[in-house]
């Protein structure tokens, strides 16, 4: 059965999407922690950091980079969750990107 994330590139779930390419997909995280929060995750399903090809991360970054370029923000931060014990709760890789287009991110104590 598809992850949600399969099924919001499918169409079969809505997403409000910032950008997409034929392998990559920006949308807005339905529960933001910042002024903007943006998930991003490649159409071919890996199920973390660790486990998808590093190929496929460096042109993730490239695509990360237009991403920022659309959303027009300078800084940002990029955050994954690699392991349910890291947080991780959608089990198809994901970077959030995450920022405040008006001021300064906190820095938060996790733990
Ligand atoms: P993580 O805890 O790193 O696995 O992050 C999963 C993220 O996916 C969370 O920030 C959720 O708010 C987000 N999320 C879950 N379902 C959806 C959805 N249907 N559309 C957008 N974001 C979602």
């Amino acid at each position: 059965m598809d992850c949600i994330f399969c099924k919001i590139i499918k169409g079969e779930i809505p997403s409000k999407k910032v950008l997409e390419n034929e392998k990559f997909l920006a949308f807005y995280d339905i529960n933001p922690i910042a002024p903007v929060h943006v998930l991003i995750i490649p159409k071919e399903h890996f199920e973390k950091f660790d486990s998808t090809p590093s190929v496929l991360l460096a042109e993730m970054a490239e695509f990360i980079k237009e991403v920022a370029k659309e959303l027009d923000i300078n800084d940002y931060r990029l955050i994954t969750n690699n392991g349910a014990n890291a947080g991780q709760e959608v089990f198809h890789l994901h970077i959030h990107m995450v920022a405040n287009p008006n001021g300064k991110l906190s820095w938060p104590k996790l733990a």
